[in-house]
């Protein structure tokens, strides 16, 4: 054949790296593995011992189930060795507004709302969106179509102890300590499925005359030649941006988050309840992350540097702080500064080099979206990894295709967080709804969304992250308004108060059947999830 691809070079040890070694040797390899033959591809890790991973991706996506699964990790493993929790959705507080110029709130309903990671029930059969809109002064949308929404708010599992790793009762991603989450991967990947790693550093790349990465240079391992080269180099995209070339498209003038400060909070008592959900809580410049593990919680602020002065930010944290932590514990915190450059690569995919990860790009953490397309970059390469460089183009093609418009659609669904608050109190809110920073076919959907809800046919790709699903839940979470003309069927108006009533059912039996967060990680670090 000509030029098949036998050598994968990845280089870079953090998630992305890790996630894409294992993906690929679990594709390719895991059957020989156990055969003892040798593996269908050579793939081998570089990572840098003086480059530190940048540690801070705490929050993942229902995906990361079936990543986890696939590459082999036993749940019950993971959740204990990553101090990991159950994720179940994401909480907004205090977004939607508004808020007088003394930072305020002018308006005493309750601010907040979840975009849980389960769909509406029935969401195939039928769209309960326009059903529910005459009723949205008496229960919020999410309350309504999905179960999750009470039982996440009451901090109760997702599944019980005897529910079987990876199975759920109510979909679930993870809260997870990023350091211990790239050891256990490099420990398994290396360990069981055969992947070679280097610790050196990248010196220089070399290329073929047609303009391919021959090798990467390192320190003291000489020249790794490989077919194919993955960049996992985080921020700094060494072999797509620096040596390929491939220009950064900046989205900072659509999102001006471009700064964070992160702490590490240890909780009061060891009995603290352990939150289910992601919250994320609006500020004047930017807004809190607060990502709660068994053992402390990960807490950060994100911030437009144009906005918002460091000193401004930090006083916004430590009030933040102070209130769960007591105003001690929080004059005390030390913060880790990091800077964001919004944007992503004008493709990920360049002749034998592929970047994922934050090589490929970064947009602030609304949504913590990063891991889930570094999941989907990783599994499309392990999908479609080319037989051979005589194709490659065709499948790179394909391939950058999807990844501008996956970027696309997080930049349009990151947006619609900010377009539709009413908060008033920092020119960072008034920048965020000008029409000049929002993109086009935002602009369009939102006209649109006046009159109908959204739908399956509002998405013109397959193999979306962000589900029509997803819209609903920010769009009626954050109060917009839908003006539907006519009525619906009554036959159709039958069926969806059958499954109101029946959602509202499921909450009922549920809720006494499931421990709350802390008290089933317990039992699952006394007896393990069952395997199957
Ligand atoms: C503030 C903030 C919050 C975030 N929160 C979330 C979240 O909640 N959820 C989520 O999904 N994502 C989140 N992210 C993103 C997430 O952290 C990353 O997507 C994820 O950690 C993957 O990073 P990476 O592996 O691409 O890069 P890194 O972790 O930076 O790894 C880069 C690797 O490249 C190696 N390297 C660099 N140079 C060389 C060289 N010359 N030679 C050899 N090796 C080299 C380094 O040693 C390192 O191993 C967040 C990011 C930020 C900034």
């Amino acid at each position: 054949m000509d030029n098949p691809i036998r050598t994968i070079v990845i280089v870079g040890g953090g998630a992305a790296g890790w996630i894409t070694a294992g993906l690929l040797a679990a594709e390719h390899n895991a059957d020989q593995a156990v055969l003892a033959e040798k593996p269908k591809l050579n793939i081998c890790l570089i990572e840098s011992p003086d480059v530190p991973i940048i540690g801070v991706g705490e929050g993942t996506w229902p995906s990361m189930r079936l990543t986890l699964q696939k590459i082999g990790i036993s749940e019950t493993e993971f959740l204990l060795c990553c101090d990991a929790s159950f994720k179940q959705g994401s909480k907004f507080i205090n977004w939607r507004g508004p808020v007088s110029a003394q930072g305020a709130a002018t308006s005493t309903a309750s601010d907040s709302y979840l975009h849980p990671f389960s769909l509406p029930i029935a969401q195939h059969e039928l769209n309960l969106c326009p059903f529910w809109l005459p009723h949205q002064q008496d229960v919020a949308f999410a309350d309504a179509v999905c179960q999750q929404f009470q039982l996440a708010e009451l901090g109760l599992a997702p599944k019980q102890i005897a529910t079987a790793e990876y199975s759920f009762i109510n979909n679930y991603g993870y809260h997870l300590n990023a350091g211990k989450f790239s050891q256990l991967l490099q420990q398994h990947i290396t360990g069981k499925l055969g992947v070679r790693y280097i610790s050196d550093h990248v010196t220089a790349i070399r290329n073929h005359q047609n303009g391919d990465i021959a090798s990467v240079c390192t320190r003291d391992h000489g020249d790794i030649d490989g077919d194919l080269f993955v960049d996992c180099s985080g921020v700094r995209s060494m072999l797509l941006g620096e040596h390929l070339q491939v220009p950064f498209i900046s989205q900072q003038h659509v999102l001006f988050n471009d700064s964070a400060l992160a702490v590490q909070m240890p909780y009061a008592t060891p009995e603290a309840p352990i939150a289910s959900c992601t919250h994320s809580t609006a500020q004047s410049c930017g807004w809190i992350w607060d990502i709660a593990l068994p053992t402390r919680r990960g807490i950060g602020h994100v911030y437009s540097s144009a906005h918002s002065s460091q000193s401004a930010a930090e006083q916004q944290l430590r009030a933040y702080l102070s209130r769960d932590f007591g105003a001690a514990a929080a004059d005390k915190a030390e913060f880790r500064q990091l800077s964001i450059a919004p944007g992503h690569r004008a493709l990920c995919w360049k002749n034998n080099c592929i970047a994922i990860g934050m090589a490929a790009g970064f947009i602030e953490p609304l949504e913590a979206s990063a891991l889930a397309l570094v999941e989907w970059s990783a599994k499309t390469l392990s999908n479609q990894l080319p037989a051979n460089r005589a194709v490659m183009d065709i499948v790179a093609k394909r391939v950058n295709r999807a990844f501008l418009q996956h970027w696309a659609q997080i930049i349009e669904f990151l947006k619609l967080h900010y377009v539709l608050s009413q908060r008033a109190e920092h020119d960072y809110w008034h920048d965020h709804r000008e029409s000049s920073s929002i993109p086009e076919s935002l602009l369009e959907a939102l006209q649109l969304w006046r009159y109908q809800v959204p739908s399956a046919q509002d998405i013109s790709h397959s193999d979306v992250l962000f589900p029509a699903a997803s819209y609903q839940y920010v769009l009626y979470g954050m109060g917009f308004q839908t003006q539907l003309s006519g009525s619906q069927k009554p036959s159709l108006q039958r069926k969806a108060q059958q499954l109101f009533q029946e959602n509202r059912q499921r909450i009922q039996t549920l809720r006494p059947l499931l421990d709350d967060n802390r008290t089933l990680l317990q039992k699952i670090r006394l007896h393990g999830l069952p395997t199957i």
